[in-house]
């Protein structure tokens, strides 16, 4: 059963935060490629895409992945959503239409353990994604 404290008092999770790739990303100790900031959310280019138009929606707040999302979150899923649609629109891909993608564990190939949705479109894509 998931930790019903808040992630920040998760045992350890001061450690892993400060070696957090994304939270890193977030303080500017690591560069990346800036599409948005919004008060609860980042977004920045992906630095190995894997279509034309490739962004990572990261919320501001250190949640491991998706699975550790609890009911107190929601505010910050509805801006990571909203988000998402904005840049959708900013870089030309609304219309034609895009992907949202959580990926938890290993099978799914989850790389940062800091929650993150992969904003894809900008060509055909397939289905199912393998
Ligand atoms: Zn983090």
């Amino acid at each position: 059963m998931p930790d019903p404290s808040p992630c920040t008092a998760h045992d350890g999770s001061v450690e892993s935060m400060a070696d957090c790739l994304f939270c890193k990303i977030l303080a500017g100790d690591i560069p990346s490629k800036e599409v948005a900031s919004t008060e609860r959310t980042y977004v920045f280019h992906d630095i190995n895409p894997a279509a034309p138009v490739h962004v990572l929606v990261i919320p501001r707040e250190h949640i491991t992945n998706a699975a550790e999302i609890r009911e107190d979150h929601g505010d910050i899923l509805v801006e990571m959503m909203r988000t998402a649609y904005e840049v959708a629109e900013k870089l030309g891909i609304a219309e034609t239409g895009y992907r949202l993608v959580f990926n938890v564990g290993d099978h799914a190939l989850n790389s940062v353990p800091h929650l993150h949705m992969h904003v894809l479109g900008g060509h055909q894509m397939g289905w199912p994604p393998g």
